[in-house]
């Protein structure tokens, strides 16, 4: 029988390239969690995924109440889960006025990583359940940009939490900062942000729930996809230049085929099976277990941010 994968935001990008190569392989059953069902299944369907290799269910990460919804669907399709991808994510680096989730976080922050951290830790209880199986995973999609032990992680404006004082306050903009550090708003600096709280939420999950469910944790610097969606609201130049400036400058370029498969690499490989690790590629596209930034894996930072997250997802 097939293994199951939920891949949040598979309906364009890394996510779409991702379950194409899992459906293809014929081991896998892909639950693409989408905002928008029509566009999800119209790109399951132009990349040619086998009909019964996928089901789209409706997910929308900027709503707390969509997440749980998604979670109970999942529950009544009855299908055991092996792994969760945490992939989809807003970029918003023109934007002069934040925006928000229907929960009222800034929606960068509130999308990326508070929609992820409840989705994950809700579906923990039925990816644990499941018995005699060593290939359950929990991989969350990072970045480059929020790691600022590289070059690309250090073009301003950089990542930084801060004491975290905006997130205590719940992002809004009106009891508190909608930016974490409790600064202004910026929306480059957010989902740089928000990053780095995918990375630090997988090690702390894996610090949490390894030893004990032993499923794996994971994260990841796929490569730079400069052609994906996620560049949909930068300016037309820089849309333009990025991707020949990625290809022949930085040669950091992968196109989302590519990206696809190292991605896929760490939802199945049974080599890539080693929890709490953060994985790039090399230029010959052979991975390796990739350091992070100092605040990335500042373990007391990460356990801050766990449990104000849990406080306003409800959690705790
Ligand atoms: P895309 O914009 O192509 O994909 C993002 C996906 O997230 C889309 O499917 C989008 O849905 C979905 N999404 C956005 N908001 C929500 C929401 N509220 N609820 C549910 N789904 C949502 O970008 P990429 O493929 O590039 O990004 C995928 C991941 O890769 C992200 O985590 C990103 O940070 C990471 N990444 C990307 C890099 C790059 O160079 N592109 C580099 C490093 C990391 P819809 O189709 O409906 O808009």
């Amino acid at each position: 029988t097939k293994s199951t994968v939920i891949i949040t935001g598979a309906s364009s990008g890394l996510g779409l390239a991702t379950a194409k190569v899992l459906a293809d392989s014929g081991e896998w059953h892909v639950i693409m969690a989408c905002r928008d069902f029509l566009k999800a299944e119209r790109a399951a369907r132009a990349v040619g995924m086998p009909k019964d290799s996928y089901t789209v269910i409706h997910c929308d990460l900027s709503s707390l109440n969509s997440v749980k919804q998604f979670v109970d669907n999942v529950r009544q399709s009855g299908r055991p889960l092996d792994v969760l991808v945490c992939n989809a994510a807003v970029y918003l680096p023109t934007a002069k006025e934040p925006r928000y989730t229907a929960d009222g976080f800034e929606l960068s922050v509130g999308t990326n990583h508070l929609g992820h951290f409840l989705l994950a830790n809700m579906l923990m209880e039925d990816i644990q359940h499941k018995e005699n199986d060593t290939n359950r995973r929990v991989i969350i999609v990072g970045s480059i940009t929020g790691n600022t032990n590289t070059i690309a992680g250090n073009v301003p404006p950089k990542a930084n939490l801060g004491d975290l004082r905006g997130l205590a306050g719940g992002l809004d903009g009106v009891r508190s900062s909608v930016m974490i550090d409790g600064g202004e708003f910026d929306g480059a600096k957010a989902y740089k942000d928000s990053k780095v709280c995918n990375m630090l939420t997988m090690q702390e999950m894996h610090r949490r729930f390894h030893e004990k469910t032993g499923v794996t944790f994971a994260s990841l610097y796929p490569g730079c996809i400069a052609t994906t969606g996620l560049f949909r609201e930068h300016y037309q130049l820089f849309r333009t230049l990025f991707p020949p400036f990625q290809k022949y400058i930085t040669k950091g370029y992968v196109s989302e085929e590519e990206a696809g498969k190292r991605l896929a690499q760490v939802v199945s490989d049974p080599t890539l099976n080693k929890s709490g690790v953060y994985w790039s590629w090399n230029n010959q596209s052979n991975s390796f277990e990739n350091e992070l930034s100092q605040e990335a894996s500042d373990a007391e930072k990460a356990k801050k941010l766990w449990e104000i997250s849990e406080k306003l997802v409800n959690l705790s």
